[in-house]
């Protein structure tokens, strides 16, 4: 059997330089400067079709390169053909067994007992060399079929092989088992990370499905690829944006969040139908979809109602879908926001959960005890739910219950929640520190409470009272899934969710925020209510959600440059800051809207990767670095000055 690849890289790094001379011979030659031998690098030699020994005749080539194949190509169809194979040595055994990988799939070699001169070559090498072998393809032996590999029934008998570039022999980690390194040396070391087949399979996938995407927008339905600027002036009332400083005192660019203003003004400027592949940056937190740097499809188009982007999303990804991913049907199902927060406690559910929230408000609401005890008062936001998961209280630890308590107690201050095992005895005490028995009683017919259930409840003010639970929901299932039980269904679930709020409250001076951007459109039915009560207008928003990830969001825009200027106001943004803007659509702009996909989480999505750093070549790390170079890093002196900048360390 194999042997470990930590042995052979010991053995290969004792013998590697020795066997390495003798390998190469005259096609590399020692730099002269006086270094030892056994430490000295080796001059670089270019290789070409020339260099070797084999008749050329006999080898059909690639046009571009002068392999014959790929590693993951040959099958019993091409015994007796002579090929010739580049790649990295993944594993070798017996000097004489070896597998050559790349981007397409692995191939066995075999040297022949005869070939001592190979043998000696193979016993001076290390893992992940680069090598080029010519040889003639064999069926391998019955016995030693490998039906899991694509090449299992071939291998190939050398004749030829040359190292094109000798790999160190240690390594930070060994290409054989994704994911077993740790994250952070993957990322220091990422281009030897993009050597798993995994990483080389979602970059492809992610190529092929963005190559589908621009097809069906230039060549079926006339949109225009056009690339707008990132360096920009800041965009008052979105995301924190990152700012580049300039040579000019005082004066700053920033780095754009989306380039949604400028595919705006591409709209007014008649160019009606514009899409993009847009690198898009905001300065904000890390989190597990989001880095600080990512891209969005970004679409535009003009004359549209909220319907057309949605009906063009859908047939967006049906034309960009690839087979093996199993079934797409459109049209998508719309929700409400209203209704996504009531029965998911998310404005991104994941509609593949077999357990909802149950809204219990009106039995709570009864509960004199709930008052005298908490000092809860029954406003108008007051609300109270539940979510049960019938007969699954067996895998509710103590654990669990703390860590749940911590999150609602930090992430939900508004909401207070109680986890409670139904059991046969005294389970109904968990609910009673704070709800009056008959409460408790309704609460339990209600919700058709059975020995053996898990139920959450949590009592305070809304959103909090829904959101916590909302987390928990998938929580648990989770937690519940990890131990085998199956609960979500199998497939993507696809979701519009529809007729968000146009603003929502925040803790700043004005006390309101838009919920998507300052440019969307109010709710026809509800622009009497913008002077008076703009909480409750609806915005012409729909977000894009596929099993509880947002894919995309975006909207009808304001085409109006006196609604514009109201809703700027309302937002206490400063009008003359989006002079620009307002000057153009009081120049002829057409209606308009678009949407955006967030093409990092789309594809992680696509590739079943649990993170978007699977699906980015350079991704940064949660905290924004980028490990491999360990940007950001300081500036000199002398960039200081120019840039007008100084730190507290100066
Ligand atoms: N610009 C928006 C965003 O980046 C998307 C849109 O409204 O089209 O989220």
């Amino acid at each position: 059997m194999h042997r470990p690849g930590k042995i052979l890289l010991n053995i290969c790094s004792r013998r590697f330089l020795k066997g390495f001379q003798q390998i190469l011979g005259a096609k590399l030659s020692m730099v002269s400067s006086g270094i030892s031998s056994s430490s000295a690098p080796f001059s670089y030699v270019p290789v070409n079709k020339a260099s070797t020994t084999l008749p050329e005749a006999t080898i059909k080539r690639d046009k571009y390169s002068h392999r014959t194949h790929n590693c993951g190509q040959l099958t019993v169809a091409n015994v007796g053909e002579k090929v010739e194979l580049c790649g990295w040595m993944e594993f070798q055994r017996m000097n004489k067994f070896i597998t050559l990988r790349d981007n397409c799939g692995s191939t066995q070699l075999i040297v022949p007992d005869e070939r001592t001169d190979l043998t000696k070559t193979i016993e001076g090498i290390s893992y992940e060399t680069v090598i080029r072998v010519i040889g003639t393809v064999n069926p391998r032996p019955n016995s030693q079929v490998n039906k899991n590999m694509a090449t299992g029934e071939i291998e190939i008998s050398v004749e030829h092989l040359e190292i094109l570039n000798p790999s160190k022999t240690q390594l930070p980690f060994p290409i054989r088992q994704f994911i077993k390194a740790k994250e952070s040396l993957r990322m220091q070391y990422r281009y030897l990370d993009l050597r798993f087949p995994e990483m080389q399979r979602n970059l492809r996938i992610r190529s092929k499905v963005l190559m589908r995407m621009r097809e069906f927008l230039i060549n079926k339905c006339n949109f225009v690829d056009i690339e707008t600027p990132t360096l920009f002036r800041r965009t008052p009332g979105g995301a924190q944006e990152f700012i580049v400083p300039t040579r000019n005192p005082g004066k700053f660019y920033s780095l754009v969040q989306s380039p949604q203003q400028f595919k705006q003004l591409l709209m007014v400027g008649g160019i009606d139908r514009y899409f993009q592949i847009a690198r898009c940056y905001r300065d904000e937190a890390g989190r597990m979809d989001r880095q600080p740097e990512f891209t969005q499809l970004d679409i535009e188009m003009s004359f549209v109602d909220r319907e057309s982007i949605m009906m063009l999303t859908e047939d967006l990804l049906v034309e960009s879908w690839l087979e093996e991913l199993g079934e797409i049907s459109t049209p998508f199902e719309q929700m409400r926001y209203d209704d996504a927060m009531e029965l998911y406690g998310t404005d991104k559910p994941d509609a593949r959960l077999p357990y909802k929230l149950q809204n219990v408000t009106d039995i709570v609401k009864t509960s004199i005890a709930l008052t005298t005890k908490t000092g809860i008062e029954y406003n108008d936001n007051f609300g109270a739910y539940a979510v049960v998961f019938p007969k699954e209280s067996k895998n509710f630890s103590n654990s669990t219950k703390a860590q749940f308590d911590d999150i609602s107690k930090r992430e939900f201050p508004q909401a207070k929640l109680l986890q409670v095992k139904i059991t046969e005895s005294s389970w109904k005490s968990g609910l009673t520190t704070l709800l009056s028995n008959d409460v408790v009683d309704s609460i339990e017919n209600r919700l058709n409470l059975h020995n053996g259930d898990m139920l959450f409840l949590s009592v305070g003010q809304k959103p909090d009272v829904q959101e916590v639970l909302g987390k928990l929901l998938i929580l648990y299932t989770n937690i519940l899934e990890s131990k085998g039980v199956t609960l979500r269904a199998p497939g993507f679930k696809w979701l519009w969710i529809v007729d968000f709020p146009l603003f929502s409250k925040e803790d700043n001076e004005n006390g309101i925020r838009t919920t998507h951007h300052p440019f969307t459109q109010p709710h026809p039915e509800d622009l009497h209510l913008l002077a008076t009560d703009p909480l409750k207008v609806r915005g012409l928003h729909y977000d894009l959600v596929s099993n509880g990830w947002e894919i995309g969001g975006g909207s009808i825009r304001i085409h109006n440059s006196l609604l514009q200027k109201q809703v700027l106001e309302i937002l206490g943004i400063d009008t003359c800051q989006m002079s620009h803007l307002l000057e153009a659509l009081d120049s002829g702009a057409p209606p308009h809207g678009g949407i955006a996909l967030g093409l990092d989480r789309y594809i992680a999505m696509l590739c079943n990767a649990t993170s978007i750093r699977d699906v980015i070549a350079f991704p940064k790390s949660m905290e924004g670095r980028d490990a491999m170079s360990g940007a950001p890093i300081q500036i000199s002196d002398e960039d200081k000055k120019l840039y007008h900048i100084r730190t507290p360390a100066d």
